[in-house]
């Protein structure tokens, strides 16, 4: 990484808040990936318990609830993305199946064995992939399943540049195999692993950013932080065009064992 680019960890949340809000998503992901990944999880019911964490505005969590029955509760640590969350769920019907809730997924709330699915799409990263994946388990009843998609290499090595601007970011990145590992060895049985399609980056993250970076950059004119985290966005994206047959999203699905 360069001297002039940040970690995205040094810029002011509630810019990194508003920017985001601008967009139906704030990760990679696309409604037909929700649902292949929902093709893996059995036996919802109307009495079935599901967490969204790290829900975001809840692009995903309104594709979810429109696919299965039971009640969803998204948890997201900013007011204004629950905000967003529970005025999308409202304006599709869904309010009195759908909440966004404020919390940290580092001290949910949830009882335990109380829920039948854990959804994260691109967030279970804020506390690690092995972290997560252990300390959300015990809300889980047994037979429960975990769908959670993460940053992932696919291959053993890589160019210094993508590893190093990984390294600064994410460390916890892995290979899928030593992944599917961590999942197993923290009590799950790996049901399913499939790579997010590029679509999910270029199309349905990147491509709603570029007018959402303008009107961002008009709103801030002259703010040297809004300038700076902009200038970090377009690198991020110029470096998954460069580098994307070396990373990517990777859908993790385990049965609580
Ligand atoms: N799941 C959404 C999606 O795919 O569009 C959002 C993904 S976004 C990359 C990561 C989300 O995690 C953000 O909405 C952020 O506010 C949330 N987040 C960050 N730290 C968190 C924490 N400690 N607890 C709960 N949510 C958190």
């Amino acid at each position: 990484m360069s001297d002039d680019i940040k970690s995205i960890h040094e810029f002011d949340l509630n810019l990194i808040c508003e920017y985001f809000a601008q967009v139906e998503r704030q990760g990679p992901g696309s409604p037909e990936i929700t649902r292949k990944a929902l093709g893996f999880v059995e036996g919802l019911t109307d009495e079935s318990r599901i967490a969204d964490i790290g829900c975001g505005s809840g692009g995903q969590t309104m594709t979810l609830a429109q696919a299965v029955p039971g009640t969803i509760t998204g948890v997201d640590l900013f007011q204004t993305f629950i905000d967003l969350f529970n005025r999308n769920a409202a304006g599709l019907g869904l309010q009195d199946r759908v909440r966004g809730v404020v919390g940290s997924m580092d001290a949910l709330s949830f009882a335990d064995e109380e829920l039948d699915l854990i959804w994260s799409e691109g967030a279970i990263y804020n506390m690690g992939f092995e972290r997560g994946l252990n300390e959300w388990r015990k809300f889980l009843k047994p037979g429960g399943t975990i769908a959670v998609s993460e940053a992932s290499w696919f291959t053993e090595e890589r160019p210094a540049e993508i590893n190093d601007f990984w390294m600064s970011e994410y460390p916890g990145i892995d290979t899928i195999p030593n992944k599917v590992a961590q999942l197993q060895k923290a009590g799950y049985v790996p049901v399913a692993t499939f790579i997010v399609p590029e679509t999910c980056w270029i199309d349905h993250f990147y491509a709603p950013q570029v007018e959402a970076m303008e009107r961002f950059l008009e709103k801030h004119k002259g703010n040297p932080a809004a300038e700076g985290f902009i200038a970090n966005q377009r690198h991020e994206m110029k470096l998954y065009h460069k580098y994307k047959e070396y990373y990517g999203y990777v859908f993790y699905i385990g049965k609580k064992r």
